[in-house]
């Protein structure tokens, strides 16, 4: 036919008939009727779960051959060399330490019995927040862990596809992706159109797991900045979908800024990734739409740009977080997400001094805390600490720490230890226990609980964290950097609490400590693994003074307020020990 057809007139030759003629007419470089039907299909007046348009999809991008076949033929063609299976929370997988580069690592099942793991020290798991595959990544495990199919060995087929088999696919796959960015813009992230979405997500999962030729499709369609340009800015019909999507941009943000003054807070969006990125965050993290966009990273490119995504997003995850409903599912997708990015060293390294994702998260930590600043201390019982929205941080924090140089870095970075210093120190004097002097207390108040796992959480478990990797004399500099700096913050929080010039109030005490409790665990660290002395790192006199009186007032209260002795006896006790 040589003139313009309207769609429907196209779509009365039958999905087969018609398939095998637009695919002809794409190796000929001629898009016009495809564009056509396409326009049509993927108009956003349809429902995107109308079965006959995803019928009609399939065939179409199959071109000669049946959908299935299309797929089968698609993945016989895959070069990859990385599984990237993803997974959800509750899936069984593994972990080898003898192979794993980082403790991250995880391996699915067939690739875990398919490879040579005896004698490896490794075990199997539930997956708590999702995974996937990193059999086949040599930036995550030793390549003698791969399986045969991953395995870097494997001649792999240098046979290229036939030049027509994705010319279909190389105009539709931008446009199903547009579609799918521009419906989510439509929902406003709202719960009810997001079910909605299950079998057009599916169809795209499906395309994305035939490999690496299919993902590199998807891949530059994700990251090309022309393409959001046209489809969703300048395109004059954008309409009130751009409205819905503006005000959502709007969302109360963590100024990373006033933080970090040489860090940039505002986010803008380049590309259809950027945006997609932005409306699973809105509309929390649907399973389906994750693990399509994950189902993407064994593409190098892609990944890079996703990285970079979710580092720009990271302060609107954890400002979604605290108004979620749910925060544990939330923080759960959150690192489901991060575990992908911060295991491989190379782009660990990449996020945190590219993109600032430390300063980032410590930002965050700072704004989560404030939140349930109450006075001088903090509120156990506020959502946000009750709830653990700090869990993922910290949790990403620790995940990153697992690099070395990634330690180097923030211990050498004195605005990043400062800003360690700063939110250890407001779990400093946490949850004052008051002493009962008629009652005995049967039962510890919930914030007692509290109290105890947001100290072990947020401030030892990174110290542990840390302290693996200061153990020999090399890393002598990066103690007396932070032991330099913690020393600052005591001195403050002294100051600021009278510590040393008034008697503190004998019917009250906290059990965190955690300024004093870096403070000496580093120290008695650095002597005994750095071959330090105790010379390199001592402070002033005077500040020695207040540091042991402040211990020394504690352990006077705790035998106080658990034996109960005369109270004579304990000042009598205290005084001996001070002078
Ligand atoms: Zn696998
Ligand atoms: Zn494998
Ligand atoms: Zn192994």
């Amino acid at each position: 036919s040589t003139g313009t057809m309207s769609a429907e007139e196209l779509m009365k030759r039958g999905k087969r008939h018609l398939s095998v003629a637009l695919k002809e007419e794409c190796v000929n470089k001629n898009h016009v009727n495809l564009n056509i039907v396409l326009d049509h299909l993927l108009s956003k007046n349809k429902e995107i779960d109308d079965a006959e348009t995803l019928e009609w999809c399939k065939s179409i991008i199959a071109g000669d051959k049946t959908y299935k076949e299309f797929l089968e033929i698609v993945k016989s063609y895959n070069n990859s060399s990385i599984c990237g299976l993803v997974w959800t929370a509750e899936y069984v997988a593994y972990r080898c330490r003898t192979c794993g580069l980082s403790p991250c690592m995880s391996l699915c099942m067939d690739c875990f019995k398919a490879a040579d793991h005896d004698g490896h020290d490794f075990n199997m798991f539930k997956s708590q927040a999702g995974g996937a595959c990193d059999c086949g990544d040599e930036s995550v495990m030793d390549a003698k862990g791969f399986c045969p199919k991953h395995s870097k060995n494997k001649d792999r087929s240098k046979i290229e596809p036939p030049k027509d088999l994705l010319f279909v696919a190389e105009i539709m796959i931008p446009r199903l992706v547009v579609r799918l960015v521009q419906y989510l813009r439509h929902s406003g992230a709202e719960k009810q159109y997001i079910s909605k979405m299950t079998s057009f997500i599916s169809f795209l999962q499906e395309l994305s797991e035939t490999g690496d030729l299919m993902q590199q499709i998807f891949s530059n369609v994700f990251t090309s900045q022309n393409d959001y340009t046209t489809y969703m800015i300048s395109k004059s019909d954008v309409g009130v979908e751009y409205d819905i999507y503006e005000a959502s941009l709007k969302f109360d943000t963590i100024n990373v800024n006033k933080y970090f003054p040489e860090l940039a807070d505002d986010l803008i969006h380049k590309t259809l990734l950027d945006e997609m990125f932005f409306w699973v965050i809105k509309s929390k993290f649907p399973e389906h739409l994750v693990t399509f966009l994950l189902s993407i990273l064994p593409n190098e490119q892609y990944k890079l740009a996703f990285v970079e995504v979710f580092v720009e997003h990271y302060r609107c995850m954890m400002v979604e977080l605290t108004h979620s409903e749910d925060k544990s599912s939330v923080s759960n997708s959150v690192v489901h997400i991060s575990v992908q990015l911060l295991s491989p060293l190379k782009l660990a390294i990449e996020i945190v001094t590219k993109f600032h994702l430390i300063h980032i998260m410590f930002a965050c930590l700072k704004h989560i805390i404030n939140q349930a600043r109450y006075g001088n201390t903090l509120n156990l019982t506020s959502n946000v600490m009750k709830e653990h929205c700090y869990w993922p941080i910290v949790t990403d924090f620790i995940n990153i720490l697992a690099h070395p140089p990634i330690v180097q870095y923030f211990l050498n970075s004195t605005s990043l230890v400062n800003a360690w210093a700063d939110v250890i120190s407001s779990l400093q004097g946490l949850n004052m226990n008051r002493r009962e002097h008629d009652l005995h207390v049967e039962f510890e108040t919930e914030t007692y609980y509290k109290a105890f796992s947001a100290e072990l959480e947020i401030c030892s478990t990174p110290l542990w964290a840390l302290l693996k990797h200061l153990n020999d004399s090399s890393s002598k500099q990066l103690t007396i950097n932070i032991v330099n700096i913690l020393v600052t913050y005591l001195n403050k929080w002294f100051t600021e609490n009278s510590v040393g010039e008034i008697e503190m109030n004998p019917d009250e005490m906290s059990f965190h400590y955690p300024l004093h409790r870096y403070l000496s665990l580093l120290i008695s660290n650095a002597l005994q693994q750095q071959g330090m002395e105790l010379t390199d790192l001592l402070p002033s006199l005077e500040f020695l003074e207040i540091l042991y009186l402040h211990p020394l007032h504690l352990l006077v209260r705790e035998f106080f307020f658990f034996f109960v002795f005369p109270f004579n006896f304990v000042v009598g006790t205290y005084k001996i020990c001070y002078v």
